[in-house]
């Protein structure tokens, strides 16, 4: 009875259907081993400098960590190679990104997401209130100028670019960008979170626009999912806006010397990227489907003559869990995500997939 408070922004948001988890597939499989290579984490875990840091470091955890990370800001604009002061940080990318829609995004507001994309995007359009509008990505699912500035009106707010682009794994060339860029007066957002997979990024543009923003994560490359580590690199006008909205203490203890520690052991991170972009490259020799050229630690791949759901289904009963990429505003049915892991798992994959084929 009292479903009726709720404001009806939220009614319009589609339900999030989560993929399965290996112990619910063990179970209705009755399998006793389950891989999973549907999250696009990054199956190498962290440095073991940051092990070390969570069993060793001395925490204070009576404590409110602290609200300016200086240390953390002039590693990270090391590590990027850009100017500390444009450094923020958030709860993951998506925790910057809400921040973000905090400062930008109010009713009627429209914002532009190409899709296929990362679903996040569109669900806070709607909580703050935005109206999304869809673009359909081109055959090659690139995004074009042309096609992102036929679709900006005087509502336009922000146009968010994923790239490389969560599902289908290309990235956007910075001239384009930069075409986009010039010809807006809205926030653009590029979401980098697999930046460091990738053969290039929008860097070298930050500090030519006054409208670009750049959000990255320790998520994905540095293998920290689990502590909730973002940062976006702002102008810098929108720096005071953003520590005066995000949330004070976004990042705990433990994240901020854990992120720490990994910018200090950047040769391990570098050393798993080098073996994950090898294994993606092995991967799309070997895939006995239709794949996708990819800049991620992911790729997509067209499932036909199975339907993405049925494709999923037989992977499943062969205990391997892959992304079906049907719930995906902007796919046809016949996608999936597949995450590349460990070499073992990665073989193992393929063994079912040339079965199943
Ligand atoms: C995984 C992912 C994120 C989330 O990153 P967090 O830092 O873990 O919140 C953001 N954007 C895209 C495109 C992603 O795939």
């Amino acid at each position: 009875m009292f479903e009726k408070l709720l404001r009806d922004e939220i009614k319009e948001i589609p339900q999030y259907i989560p993929g399965k988890t290996v112990e619910e597939v063990k179970r209705e499989y009755g399998l006793d081993e389950v891989i999973k290579l549907a999250s696009n984490e990054n199956p190498h875990g962290p440095s073991p400098k940051v092990l070390d840091e969570i069993r060793n470091g001395k925490w204070v955890l009576n404590r409110y960590p602290p609200v300016e990370i200086p240390e953390l800001k002039v590693r990270v604009g090391e590590y990027i190679g850009c100017d500390p002061e444009q450094i923020v940080f958030g709860t993951g990318v998506d925790g910057v990104l809400e921040t973000l829609f905090k400062l930008f995004c109010r009713n009627g507001d429209e914002v532009i997401i190409p899709v296929p994309t990362f679903p996040y995007y569109e669900i806070l359009t709607r909580v703050y209130g935005g109206k999304p509008v869809f673009v359909e990505r081109n055959e090659r699912f690139d995004i074009t100028p042309e096609l992102i500035l036929s679709h900006v009106s005087e509502k336009t707010k922000m146009i968010i670019l994923c790239s490389p682009n969560n599902p289908t794994g290309n990235s956007i060339l910075n001239e384009e960008l930069s075409e986009i860029l010039e010809a807006t007066e809205s926030i653009v957002i590029v979401d980098e979170a697999y930046a460091e997979f990738a053969d290039w990024n929008a860097l070298p543009l930050v500090n030519r626009f006054e409208n670009l923003v750049i959000t990255r994560t320790f998520s994905k490359a540095f293998g920290l999912a689990g502590l909730r580590i973002g940062y976006g690199v702002l102008p810098n006008w929108i720096v005071p806006f953003y520590m005066r909205v995000n949330p004070p203490f976004s990042l705990g203890v433990l994240s901020i010397s854990c992120a720490l520690k990994a910018l200090e052991d950047l040769d391990y991170m570098r050393r798993t990227i080098e073996e994950i972009k090898k294994e993606r490259e092995w991967f799309l020799r070997n895939v006995p489907f239709r794949s996708f050229q990819s800049q991620a630690n992911f790729f997509m791949v067209d499932t036909r003559p199975y339907t993405a759901d049925e494709l999923s289904e037989k992977l499943l009963r062969r205990g391997i869990i892959v992304r079906n990429l049907s719930g995906f505003r902007g796919t046809d049915g016949y996608k999936i995500r597949i995450t590349v892991g460990r070499k073992e798992e990665n073989r193992k994959l393929i063994e079912a997939m040339e079965e199943i084929a």
